[in-house]
């Protein structure tokens, strides 16, 4: 017997899920991670990517037929020669990959080759999108078996017809998979083949993405209906007793925030929290890197003030941002939380004060307003300002009214940049049309910066009169808001993330009982 050949390269076939990228399995995950190389399909979620090391390389080989890059041959070669190389190789397909994704083809090719490899299953588009519009696949009395069939009747390079017949008299749930062009002529296969022509079916199209749609019908009526109403693929077709279930347990449209476009800027390294509770609510998120944060270009203040730690009475922190910068730099100076041992420390918020918890630190002060006035109010309850050493770790643009309203209080006040808020060079054309088209519901601001950076980027012409409402985190971002000419039609009454959403809830059910 001969076994694969011995190098440390290797393959993993893995299963992207059908689109929703909370659909990827953990094993899945784990592999991206260790990833060197990344061949990827056209209905993989690129977001997926993102677990991937910064370094992998990523290479798209989509079978669109605009874009026809590699062909199903030169894939398995690129796999064979990379794996053989010593690289650890993903190979990314959309849904499950032995489920019409050519991954079989793919695993003989490797195997052949003598190149290790492991499958990695996914969650397949059939069945997702099926769950995700509230149609089980079985169900006890309506449904006993499932089929998956190929609605593309040369789909694997076979050149067999589909076998209506048998298919019409298949009891069970019948799921087509790329259906969309042959569409009428399998509905009509299927009724001559024998089937009730009122048997229930649906569409579902971009299932498990916010975007997806649901046509429902008879078998009958359904090709002409997905006609009228222009759909086109990626979509199943689902026939069989159970799509009548939807009805009663359908799912994702019901989610509160269901059907709203939401723009949320992004630094261009951290996915924002913020994208993932709108996502898990219902809402469809356009996210827009705004700004990035980078090292200060020089930084000789901060590690001077890192050195003499010890000789500051209180460390105030006015965001999270500043706060793991800060600790980067202590990490870089060879110290740890150890050093601000004695020395108090202020967060401004909820937010800062839960990142600081993350390096093991609570803080002594923490005032109930995002203000200036506020810290130091609650600092000047505690004690007598004059003569204390104060340090500010900071952004470049931070606000000057903290440091002046301490020094204005006798205190010895050490702002340092601890990190620069830099606008990022944003690809803004798909937004742009949105906000002309008024398809944008809500615009959401986590802070002053990103505020004034997306409208620098966007252009004030492309925000006036349009529909989307402008939902701010806390009053310094509303004052910069109204500042700059929008005002917040939604302020979070705590501000966090969590604050920021429940206020958007709240204008959402206001405005449907009203
Ligand atoms: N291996 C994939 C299928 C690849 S064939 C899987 O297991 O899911 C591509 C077909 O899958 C599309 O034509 C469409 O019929 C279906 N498909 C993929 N993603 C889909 C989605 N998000 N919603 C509906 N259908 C999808």
């Amino acid at each position: 017997m001969t076994g694969p050949e011995q190098h440390d390269g290797m393959v993993y076939l893995v299963g992207a899920g059908p689109g929703d990228p909370g659909l990827l399995t953990l094993g899945g995950q784990a592999a991206l991670a260790r990833a060197e190389i990344v061949i990827y399909d056209h209905l993989v979620n690129a977001r997926l990517l993102e677990h991937a090391p910064e370094t992998a390389e990523r290479i798209y080989v989509g079978k669109e037929s605009a874009a026809h890059t590699l062909d199903q041959g030169q894939i398995n070669q690129l796999m064979i020669d990379r794996a053989r190389g010593g690289a650890v190789v993903v190979r990314l397909k959309g849904g499950d990959p032995f489920v019409f994704g050519r991954g079989g083809e793919e695993a003989l090719a490797l195997a052949q080759a003598g190149v290790h490899f492991q499958v990695i299953p996914g969650v397949t588009a059939g069945i997702a999108a099926a769950a995700y519009a509230g149609i089980p696949v079985t169900h006890r009395g309506l449904a006993g078996a499932v089929a998956l069939v190929t609605g593309h009747e040369s789909a694997g390079g076979e050149a067999s017809a589909i076998d209506y017949h048998s298919l019409a008299r298949f009891d069970g749930t019948l799921v087509f998979y790329m259906a969309v062009a042959n569409l009428e002529a399998i509905c009509r296969g299927l009724i001559e083949g024998g089937l009730a022509s009122d048997t229930p079916a649906a569409i579902v199209r971009w299932g498990t993405m916010p975007n997806q749609e649901v046509l429902v019908d008879r078998v009958g009526g359904i090709g002409a209906k997905a006609r009228q109403a222009g759909i086109r693929p990626p979509a199943v077709l689902v026939v069989g007793k159970t799509v009548s279930l939807r009805e009663k347990i359908k799912w994702f449209e019901l989610r509160p925030l269901y059907g709203q476009r939401i723009v949320v800027t992004r630094s261009a390294t951290a996915r924002p929290e913020l994208t993932d509770e709108l996502e898990r609510l219902g809402a469809e998120v356009i996210e827009v890197p705004a700004i990035r944060f980078e090292p200060p270009a020089d930084t000789a203040a901060l590690d001077e003030a890192i050195a003499e730690l010890a000789s500051f009475d209180w460390v105030i922190f006015t965001s999270a941002n500043a706060v793991e910068w800060f600790f980067a730099a202590v990490d870089r100076n060879g110290l740890d939380a150890r050093s601000l041992a004695g020395v108090r420390i202020c967060a401004i918020g909820p937010a800062t004060a839960d990142r600081l918890r993350h390096f093991g630190l609570r803080c002594d002060a923490q005032p109930g307003r995002f203000l200036a006035s506020a810290i130091v109010e609650m600092l000047a309850a505690q004690e007598k300002l004059t003569g204390l050493r104060i340090l500010c770790p900071r952004s470049d643009v931070a606000p000057d009214d903290l440091v002046e309203a301490l020094a204005n209080r006798g205190a010895e006040v050490h702002p340092v940049i601890a990190y620069r808020t830099v606008p990022a060079a944003a690809d803004t054309t798909k937004l742009l049309e949105l906000l002309r088209d008024n398809r944008i519901d809500w615009l959401t601001f986590t802070s002053s910066s990103t505020a004034a950076n997306f409208l620098t980027a966007i252009g004030e012409e492309n925000l006036r009169g349009r529909k989307a409402r402008v939902a701010s985190i806390g009053p310094v971002t509303s004052e910069t808001l109204r500042r700059l000419g929008f005002p917040p039609t939604v302020d979070a009454k705590v501000h966090t993330v969590w604050g920021l959403v429940a206020a958007i809830m709240e204008h959402q059910t206001s405005q449907g009982s009203s």
